[in-house]
């Protein structure tokens, strides 16, 4: 087979295209917000992370352009070399004090730090033991590490158990989303981090979705659990409620000397342009002080839960503002985000293999700036759309 020959053979997104079904690469006309503008149109935004509405606040915009004017558009080098700003340093210290750790490295992108952070922590005689339905960073993370890598079975326990005692190196690191982005549910910590210190294991959060969700003022899983000092390495992204781009690990002062010095991803990539840096920086400042986002968000989440699970929907394991609707087969799960879609309602859909065949998903997320309103008012949708395509009974009458 010739290298093109693949091109002209993926034909799923043009078939999907054809039948109208296709719903990828929407363009939006405004700000990400608890609505959006497409083709001219409103629809409320049920497929963002931006949790704590923090995109479009005036204080985050002031300091992005604030930096923008003293600092100029970019850094035109990788933070070892002529990358590293001022403010680089001070949002990593404001990031450590957020999440209860010693030193934070901040990276361009979450990715980039499971990326870097795997290479540089799992070495040739290390594992690393991973959650199966990790996010797709870690995975490719595992891919660059020389180490080897072993999968558990989602959240189970006794298939972690199972792992570590057929675990051969001495260096081992389990790294496990803190709150699943797929699913929305939050991962064991308390027992996987007794059985890391049982089989002498590291551990990992991916907090990509944590921050800012879960934790006193949304300082994260561990905060959450209350075991940030038993959790070695935290890490975050940007991209969700903090409002921009952008990531960052969390550890104890070594351990991040060592990886900024060993980080490819780091070492090899531009940094973070200093608008971005400083949005940040001013999202947790405002992220701590406006506490209303967060108790919001979760007031948002209960009542769209209750209200998903009156009209009969599957909602799967979800315990966050991340909620799943389990719809089934892929096609339908691409009509039902057609039909909400049409009828005013932006949502994303999870089909194989991002899940396994037949457990489709609608994925919906909240943000504590949906006002009760908008929030009764997709969900009259939903309950309307679900009947009409039969993913739920019609109501008796
Ligand atoms: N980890 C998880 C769990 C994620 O959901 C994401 C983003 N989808 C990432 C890492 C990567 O973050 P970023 O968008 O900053 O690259």
């Amino acid at each position: 087979m010739g290298l093109l020959d693949k091109v002209g053979q993926f034909t799923t997104a043009k078939e999907l295209q054809a039948a109208g079904l296709y719903h990828y690469f929407r363009v939006i006309e405004s700000a990400q917000e608890n609505t959006v503008r497409i083709d001219g149109r409103e629809v409320i935004m049920l497929g963002s992370n931006n949790y704590l509405g923090l995109t479009n606040h005036p204080r985050v915009k002031e300091a992005a352009k604030a930096a923008l004017d003293k600092y100029g558009s970019g850094c035109a080098g990788s933070r070892l070399l002529n990358g590293t700003l001022d403010i680089h340093i001070e949002l990593e210290n404001k990031l450590a004090k957020l999440v209860g750790k010693e030193a934070a490295l901040v990276f361009s992108t979450g990715f980039m730090v499971n990326q870097g952070v795997l290479f540089a922590m799992v070495g040739r005689n290390d594992t690393t033991i991973v959650d199966r339905t990790n996010h797709a960073s870690i995975i490719d993370g595992t891919r660059l590490s020389f180490g080897h890598v072993k999968k558990y079975r989602h959240n189970d326990m006794a298939s972690l158990e199972q792992t570590l005692t057929h675990c051969e190196t001495d260096g081992k690191l389990i790294v496990v989303d803190g709150v699943f982005s797929m699913h929305g549910d939050i991962a064991k910590i308390p027992e996987i981090l007794d059985l890391a210190e049982k089989y002498g294991a590291e551990l990992m959060i991916d907090d990509a979705h944590g921050v800012g969700v879960l934790g006193a003022q949304g300082r994260g899983t561990a905060d959450h659990f209350g075991v940030t000092d038993r959790t070695h390495l935290i890490m975050g992204t940007f991209s969700k409620s903090l409002a921009s781009v952008g990531g960052f690990i969390a550890s104890d002062a070594d351990t991040i000397h060592y990886i900024k010095h060993v980080a490819r991803s780091l070492i090899f990539s531009a940094s973070m342009p200093p608008a971005s840096c400083a949005s940040v920086s001013a999202a947790v400042d405002v992220m701590v002080e406006e506490d209303w986002r967060l108790t919001q968000l979760w007031r948002n989440t209960d009542v769209m839960m209750e209200r998903l699970q009156d009209a009969g929907f599957d909602t799967g394991p979800s315990q966050t503002p991340i909620i799943p609707v389990v719809i089934g087969e892929d096609m339908m799960a691409f009509q039902m985000c057609r039909r909400l879609f049409e009828e005013g309602v932006f949502v994303n859909s999870v089909v194989s293999p991002a899940v396994e065949k037949g457990d489709a998903l609608i994925r919906l997320s909240l943000m504590a700036t949906h006002t009760e309103d908008e929030v009764h008012r997709a969900m009259d949708i939903m309950t309307d759309v679900g009947r009409e395509l039969g993913v739920i009974k019609a109501a008796a009458s």
